[in-house]
């Protein structure tokens, strides 16, 4: 447990002096702790530490925690969501980072609207095109935004990606770059109901480059809490 305390810390300094090389209020990038496979009790000591937005991919996992957690968390749900199963999680997350189709922002705005509430959402683009993974086409977001923007309960607050593998990190940065791009486009044209502030990017293994190509979430699991099994 103090070994996730030390890590948080050490991410955290991380973090902060990378933004601050980078030209940005250290401020700007907040830290989503990725906590899925890791149990309740690690997060409550994450949470001890000062660690608040915790970011889970699966339902089942993410809703038994919530159940056990008294702790004032802000969960975060980043993985892939089936619609059927946002009843679920509506009355426990607050921003939804992986809205890559309009059936499934309709079913958000359906089940928030239920509970009195708006969700704060982010689209996930596909940028690399990668069959594997989830997220809207480069050449959809842009449609996609328009249809969601006019849902009531939902707020468009960004974008979010995941690039592809690389054991180096800086080849990563083309994909950062692009979501920033679009972001920037998306932006420019002032839709009614979308923010764009935000730009989701970054994991363990390459936060410093998403940073310093924009990243204001950057969802940390691995470094924080260690190897998942
Ligand atoms: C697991 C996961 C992360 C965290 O990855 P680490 O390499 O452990 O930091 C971030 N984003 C998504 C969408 C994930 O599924």
């Amino acid at each position: 447990m103090s070994q996730t305390k030390s890590n948080l810390s050490s991410i955290k300094q991380q973090i902060a002096a990378i933004a601050a090389t980078a030209g940005r209020d250290p401020l700007s990038v907040r830290l989503v702790a990725v906590s899925k496979t890791h149990s309740s009790a690690e997060i409550v000591a994450a949470y001890h530490a000062g660690q608040t937005i915790f970011g889970e991919n699966y339902v089942q996992e993410l809703v038994a925690k919530a159940l056990v957690i008294k702790e004032p968390v802000e969960w975060h749900f980043i993985g892939h969501l089936q619609s059927n199963k946002v009843r679920q999680i509506a009355s426990i997350v607050t921003t939804i980072h992986s809205v890559d189709r309009l059936s499934l922002a309709q079913e958000i705005s359906r089940q928030y609207r239920k509970i009195g509430k708006t969700c704060q959402i982010l689209l996930q683009v596909n940028v690399a095109g990668e069959s594997t993974k989830s997220g809207t086409t480069v050449e959809g977001v842009m449609s996609l935004i328009r249809e969601i923007s006019g849902l009531p309960h939902i707020a468009i607050i960004g974008l979010m990606t995941m690039p592809p593998f690389f054991d180096d990190p800086d080849r990563a940065r083309p994909y950062f770059a692009q979501l920033r791009l679009i972001a920037e486009k998306i932006r420019s044209k002032n839709i009614d109901g979308v923010a764009m502030n935000e730009l989701s990017m970054g994991m363990s293994g390459d936060f410093s480059t998403a940073i310093q190509e924009g990243a204001t979430l950057v969802r940390i699991g691995t470094a924080i809490f260690g190897k998942r099994y």
